[in-house]
């Protein structure tokens, strides 16, 4: 194995190979060893790299160019010189590439002593231990010996003479390096100075970086906190960042489809707007036009209610009553009209015997048949419906603004009451014309309603007895006592009359209307008990004020409608002998017949137009001034009663009725204002 090489083992190395080899190296401590030792120590300080750079030899120094060593290039080259030139002188140039190539890794070659084959037998001790003891006697073999010795002495000596050149030799190469070798730890202390001030300041710069770093680590950390609670917020702020994405993804989603619902929903706004306005000018052109027609059918009704008279003359026989006496086969009889029994009964036959005209032969004189015609016929059989069907389109002619009259006229118990307010016991079939006439303008005045026109109704209901006017609607303390009322003008200069202390109530309903049919016939059942038989001396007017607005237009219209119950027109019989009783009944019987005449009387004045109407000659005219007369449609039954008994009367009536009938009274004028 080899050897521990040191830098001083190489040198020493170097320096055998300039020697033969037949010489064995010294292994004696030099002198020089310390010193050759000095540059190892000092190079303990030096980098590992730099050690072994130099531990190669002083070949491998020449070629490193060590920028601090400039001086230790040359010791070696100039040894290395020296020595390589003794060498050549010595073993040739041969030698001297061993030199070089041994500088580089030879191992030192032992230097091991050549013995000479002769003296195999003696031991090559230098020490010079006598191998074998000649004997004595020898003294030849032991000068021999002796003088062997002595050779080996002398050939030592020079050995180490030479060895001792040598070593010289090496001592002063030893030197120079040492030398060199001082300059270079000077260098390289002066090196190792600045080095050690450079590191010193490297410290210190490195303690400050510590700081520096221990601050900037402790700035991290709290940033690195911070961070840490950054980003934990901003997690939470992507969070909630995503939730509200979401929502808001989802209101955008919902507001889309919202507006596109608004726009499709403003599309068919615009489209129903279009269409609205065109309904509406449709609309307007057809309320034109129905506006236009109905004041056409007003006209053609008002026509068609002057052609039929604006005095009609109905008659209505009343049946035979349980317990009435049938009367005789053909006293009462109606003949079918020119269109045959299809044809409403227009007229009636009375058939009368008069006792008094008696023949010569004695024998009954044959009846005398009375002929009659009216407007219309009812005959027992006649319901109240047909009766109103008949004057349904008169009654409505009141809401067109035109006044109606109706009168029940007739002989006490011949059903006049029966006709106007009805049949006992409440039976709607025998509902009168009253409240018909009524229920009908109310379902008129609703349907008009559509055409935009407002109708109002006020009803007055007052009796007529022996020219004192009552209201059969007082109430309370004025309840059957037959308070005063006076007919008035409602204001100066108004054709318009009123009943002072008589209420005027608004109606809209049939129910209002039964309670004041109710509160009447209440009222004059109190009278009965007072005077007798009142009910049918008296004259009943119900009067309903008609008012009638169409806004959009301005128009208005106003009328009454007036429906009579008049006193029983029967005659006092002037073969009576005049009781006190009698003479208080013929005064009523006159101021009835007196009021009676004054309506025929008014009649014909109107209808042969006559300057003066006497129409204050009697309460009852005065009082319907207003419904009769130029603008006026009037109607009149005549009630007749079927008895045998009241026949004359029945003619009485028949004859008035008549009279009535033949008056045309000029063309009637709605009111309009
Ligand atoms: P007036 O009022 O003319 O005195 P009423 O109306 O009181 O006569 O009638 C007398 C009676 O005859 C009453 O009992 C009434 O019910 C009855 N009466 C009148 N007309 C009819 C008729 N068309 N049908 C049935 N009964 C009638
Ligand atoms: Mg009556």
């Amino acid at each position: 194995s080899d050897p521990p090489r040191s830098p001083l083992l190489e040198v020493k190395g170097n320096i055998e190979l300039k020697r033969p080899r037949i010489k064995a190296p010294s292994r004696l401590p030099l002198s020089g060893s310390r010193l050759k030792r000095r540059p190892d120590q000092m190079e303990d300080g030096l980098e590992p790299e730099k050690k072994r750079t130099r531990g190669l030899g002083a070949t491998t120094k020449i070629t490193t160019s060590h920028p601090r060593v400039p001086s230790l290039t040359t010791v070696p080259q100039t040894q290395g010189q020296t020595t390589a030139q003794k060498v050549s002188k010595k073993t040739g140039p041969r030698c001297s590439t061993a030199i070089a190539t041994g500088l580089k890794n030879q191992k030192p070659v032992p230097a091991v002593p050549i013995q000479k084959p002769g003296t195999s037998a003696v031991p090559p001790m230098a020490g010079g231990k006598k191998p074998s003891k000649r004997p004595a006697w020898d003294l030849k073999g032991q000068l021999c010996d002796l003088n062997a010795e002595l050779k080996r002495c002398r050939e030592r000596t020079q050995t180490l003479d030479q060895e001792n050149q040598q070593l010289q030799d090496q001592l002063r190469d030893a030197q120079q390096q040492a030398k060199a070798l001082g300059t270079e730890r000077r260098t390289l202390e002066g090196h190792l100075a600045k080095v050690q001030a450079q590191a010193e300041q490297g410290q210190q710069e490195l303690k400050n970086l510590r700081a520096c770093v221990l601050e900037l680590e402790e700035r991290l950390s709290t940033q690195e906190g911070l961070v840490q609670e950054l980003q934990k917020k901003q997690v939470e702020l992507q969070e909630e960042r995503r939730g509200l994405t979401s929502q808001l993804e989802e209101k955008e989603r919902r507001l889309q489809t919202s507006e596109a619902a608004l726009s499709s929903s403003r599309a068919e706004v615009a489209s129903l707007w279009q269409e609205t306005a065109a309904q509406a000018a449709l609309l307007a052109e057809r309320e034109e036009r129905l506006h236009g027609l109905e004041m056409e059918r007003r006209r053609l009704h008002n026509q068609l209610q002057e052609l039929k008279g604006n005095i009609r003359v109905f008659c209505r026989v009343r049946p035979v009553l349980p317990g009435e006496p049938t009367p005789p086969p053909g006293l009462l009889l109606f003949p079918s009209g020119p269109g045959g029994p299809s044809d409403p009964p227009t007229r009636l036959s009375l058939s009368r015997s008069d006792e008094r005209r008696g023949t010569l032969s004695g024998a009954p004189a044959p009846p005398t048949r009375h002929d009659f015609s009216f407007d219309r016929v009812f005959p027992p059989g006649s319901g109240q419906d047909e009766v109103f069907e008949e004057i349904a389109m008169l009654v409505q002619s009141a809401l067109d603004g035109y006044p109606v009259c109706i009168f029940a006229y007739g002989q006490t118990g011949s059903g006049k009451t029966f006709t106007m307010e009805g049949g006992p016991g409440g039976d709607p079939q025998l509902e009168g014309l009253i409240p018909r006439a009524l229920r009908h303008l109310f379902s008129v005045a609703q349907e008009l309603s559509g055409q935009g026109w407002t109708y109002s109704f006020v009803a007055s209901y007052v009796e007529i007895y022996n020219e004192t006017v009552r209201d059969l609607l007082a109430t309370g303390t004025r309840k059957g006592q037959g308070g005063e009322c006076e007919i008035r003008r409602a204001g100066p200069g108004s054709e318009e009359l009123t009943v002072t202390n008589a209420r005027y109530v608004p109606v809209s309903c049939e129910k209002e209307v039964e309670a004041l049919l109710h509160l009447a016939r209440q009222n004059r059942a109190v009278a009965r008990t007072a005077q007798n038989e009142r009910s049918s001396r008296s004259h009943s007017v119900f009067q309903l004020q008609i008012s009638g607005a169409h806004s959009s237009r301005g128009l208005q219209c106003g009328a009454s409608l007036s429906l009579v119950d008049l006193a029983g027109s029967e005659r006092l019989d002037p073969g009576l002998a005049l009781g006190p009783g009698e003479r208080e009944r013929l005064r009523e019987t006159q101021a009835i017949n007196s009021s009676l005449s004054t309506l025929g009387l008014v009649i014909m004045a109107l209808s042969n137009k006559e300057s003066h109407v006497p129409y204050r000659n009697s309460k009852l005219t005065y009082l319907l001034q207003n419904s009769l007369g130029g603008s006026a449609k009037m109607l009149m039954f005549v009630n007749i009663s079927p008895l045998e008994e009241n026949v004359s009367e029945s003619l009485n009536s028949l004859r008035f009725a008549s009279k009535v009938n033949q008056c045309v009274i000029g063309t009637a004028q709605a009111n309009r204002k």
